[in-house]
């Protein structure tokens, strides 16, 4: 049973018609409120709902709800699906949501816990010829909804049709491969759609390791020579870190304006599609690696008006990027940069702008009849950041303050200006407005905080005996530390690791353990070992044991392994004994060691070499190896494979100082004959380490511009490092 109860609007219809004796045909169909409590009783609801009916969902879990929501309202009287209390109506387990029709409005849900069986959580359409027009997408979160295969791409918004809003809603975690949120011109009626995406919490989107992690795409390339017409204005992007794109527009006319990018890696990149206005948009990267601004691509593109603070990103991804076009382009390469409008920008203390980027002999066309004006390039160290890599006479240059000795300071927004009145008109305008976190995304819930992984809970004292390591870190909750008195510990099962934990050693603390792993970090587990020794004496006698592992399967949580100040030894009980190994589609945002040996081991001490598809997915964004001993090793002290050539990625990045290697890499069974192997890799130092009687390091650079680095090493009865660049592209 439907529970129906008459609206203020109803009573104020009778009302409005006895005294005006007019009005009787705009209320003859009374707005109702229909609570369902039932998914048979939100189906019928949804039959029996006319122009002003509200439909609303009791509060409480509806799982595996696939919900349809169809009907005609009017501009006046829209169809409304809402929650009984806005975030208290929680969809749960195989759920997504569809919407087809006119002058629908959904608000108030909560989709976790779960993901959508099909290619989208929520899709503003029923088929593919059945779409939602003016219809209105509010107040609703997605936070986590994924698919527990890294690797199975799924969309959580996709718009279709025209007159669409989605705005206040809050989008957090997308962690498996796929677009965010996409719009879609691939019918007629879904282009030149004037859809207005605004006052969305874009949440931390963490490095996806893959192409694949945009979180804004609006059309593809095939359809990116038609007018999309889509406003995306004032939307919160925080930490949105999937790949090289944050936000991707391949289509005409688009405005980009208002928006907040807080150190998000990755860029707002005009791909395809031309004529659009990016203006008044504020790009925060607080020096984090890899932040971007604002990538030009095609004809027509306006840019104006935008603020870049602290921006690190280099090359495609640096803070303004003026690309070079590949003449009579296909169209899913680069069209031509004609008629560009770069004014009233200012870039502070980053580090590149790159102007005719991507120049090659396929990319041979430079930017032509544009113009950069009034634009501010200040850097307070003084240093030049403006790389010219073709022909830029195309590029009107005026006004401009670039590098020069200026004072700025900080206006009530909080952004810098200069204090010479004399360029008042130079770079962003006073009065530019920053948009806050809180005027985004429902104010009913909450955003999330930016607390440290590790080390921030409590202390577990931990005596020495049979298990109490496994008790103490069952027992941890994420953040804590387990700290280890002086003495031996025995542990007789796998420990998994599923919250971040450290395990912290006072004095001599020795850990021994029975089964194939000690550690195996599962989805949400990252693990920090600080002051032990583990040893492999008491590891069964079978081949292929590693101390640490992660799950065996895909994990869709990034984790950490940090080793500092401990001891590893005598993973040798038989052969390909690994320190760390690691399934395939799993992902660490960091790997460390510092300060600590590895001895008498018979496989390899990272082994990161399990994506072997070549689709260009890796298994570790930062491996950093400091201060650090190893001696005798059958495999590689690093062995890191990425391969494919697609070009999304900014990892992996592989830093290795001051450590000394010894007899390592030298078993039969070393496949890679290396002491270092890295395949794919994009930035690579290696430093002041002493490398003897060990076999060499080998560097296969193959896509994007791989950038190496080797300095002050030594090699004693070892081969000189051996870089191969004929994979290069
Ligand atoms: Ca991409």
């Amino acid at each position: 049973m439907l529970r129906k109860t008459r609206s203020f609007s109803q009573i104020a219809c009778a009302l409005i018609a006895l005294i005006a004796l007019i009005g009787l045909n705009a209320c003859a169909a009374a707005a109702t409120d229909m609570l369902v409590s039932t998914q048979a009783e939100f189906k019928d609801a949804v039959k029996a709902a006319k122009p002003g009916d509200t439909i609303v969902l009791a509060n409480g879990e509806w799982r595996d709800f696939e919900i349809l929501f169809t009907g005609e309202g009017t501009e006046d009287a829209p169809i409304t699906l809402t929650a009984e209390t806005k975030g208290d109506v929680l969809i749960t387990g195989q759920s997504n949501l569809r919407l087809a029709g006119k002058h629908l409005v959904v608000s108030g849900l909560v989709f976790r816990d779960g993901h959508s069986p099909t290619n989208t959580v929520i899709a503003f359409r029923r088929t593919k010829g059945d779409l939602a027009y003016h219809s209105r997408v509010t107040e609703v979160v997605i936070d986590q909804f994924n698919n527990p295969e890294r690797f199975e791409t799924d969309f959580w918004v996709m718009i279709y049709g025209k007159h669409n809003r989605f705005d206040h809603n809050h989008l957090e975690g997308k962690s498996n491969q796929g677009v965010t949120l996409a719009v879609k011109l691939d019918a007629e009626e879904s282009r030149e759609n004037h859809h207005r995406i605004d006052h969305n919490y874009f949440g931390p989107r963490p490095i996806l390791g893959s192409n694949g992690g945009e979180t804004l795409r609006i059309g593809t390339s095939h359809y990116s020579l038609s007018d999309s017409l889509t406003t995306v204005e004032n939307n919160y992007f925080d930490r949105c870190n999937g790949e090289v794109e944050i936000i991707s527009s391949k289509s005409g006319r688009n405005v980009f304006r208002g928006n907040l990018f807080f150190e998000s890696r990755g860029t707002l990149t005009l791909r395809h599609g031309n004529n659009n206005l990016i203006e008044n948009n504020v790009f925060l990267g607080n020096r984090v690696d890899h932040t971007g601004g604002i990538r030009v691509i095609n004809k027509g593109q306006v840019v104006r008006n935008n603020y870049m603070y602290g921006l690190t990103g280099h090359r495609f991804g640096g803070a303004l990027v003026i690309m070079n076009g590949v003449p009579n382009s296909p169209i899913n390469r680069y069209h031509q940069v004609d008629n560009a409008l770069i004014e009233n920008n200012s870039v502070i203390d980053s580090d590149h702008i790159e102007l005719a980027a991507g120049a090659d002999s396929e990319r041979s066309a430079p930017p032509i009849n544009s113009v950069f004006r009034a634009n501010l390039v200040y850097n307070a160290d003084g240093s030049k950041n403006v790389a010219v890599h073709d022909d830029i006479s195309g590029i009107a240059f005026s006004d401009n303050s670039m590098h020069e000795d200026i004072e700025l300071a900080k206006a009530d927004n909080g952004l810098l200006y200069p204090v010479d009145p004399e360029l008042a008109d130079t770079g962003a305008k006073k009065g530019l407005k920053v948009l806050e976190r809180s005027a985004t995304g429902p104010s009913w819930y909450p955003k999330p905080g930016y607390a440290d992984r590790f080390d921030t809970g409590a202390t577990h004292a931990v005596s020495p005996g049979l298990d109490t390591l496994v008790k103490a870190v069952n027992a941890a909750e994420g953040g804590d530390i387990v700290d280890l008195a002086e003495g031996d510990y025995l542990v007789s099962r796998t420990i998994r690791v599923d919250r971040p934990v450290t395990v912290r050693g006072k004095g001599e603390v020795r850990i021994e353990f029975e089964r194939t792993a000690l550690f195996e970090i599962a989805d949400g587990g990252s693990l920090k070992l600080d002051g032990i020794t583990i040893s492999g004496n008491s590891a069964p006698d079978s081949a292929g044991n590693t101390a640490i592992r992660t799950s065996r399967y895909s994990m869709l949580g990034n984790y950490a392994l940090v080793v500092e100040n401990s001891v590893v030894e005598d993973l040798d009980t038989n052969h390909s004994f690994n320190f760390f190994s690691v399934a395939k589609h799993t992902f660490a945002d960091r790997i460390e060691i510092r300060d600590s040996v590895f001895r008498n081991i018979t496989g390899a001490v990272l082994a990161l070499n399990r994506e072997l598809d070549d689709l260009g997915i890796y298994n570790a964004e930062y491996i950093t190896i400091v201060d650090s001993q190893f001696e005798n090793i059958g495999k590689a002290v690093a062995d890191i494979y990425r391969g494919g050539t697609d070009e999304s990625t900014f990892g992996p990045h592989f830093l290795m100082s001051g450590s000394a290697v010894v007899a390592a890499g030298k078993d039969k069974r070393n496949k890679s004959r290396a002491t270092i192997r890295l395949h794919g890799v994009q930035a690579t130092d290696i430093h002041d380490n002493e490398f003897a009687e060990s076999s060499p390091i080998r560097i296969a650079e193959t896509v994007g511009e791989p950038v190496t680095k080797l300095s002050g090493n030594r090699f004693d009865g070892t081969a000189e490092p051996m870089i191969d660049t004929s994979l290069r592209p």
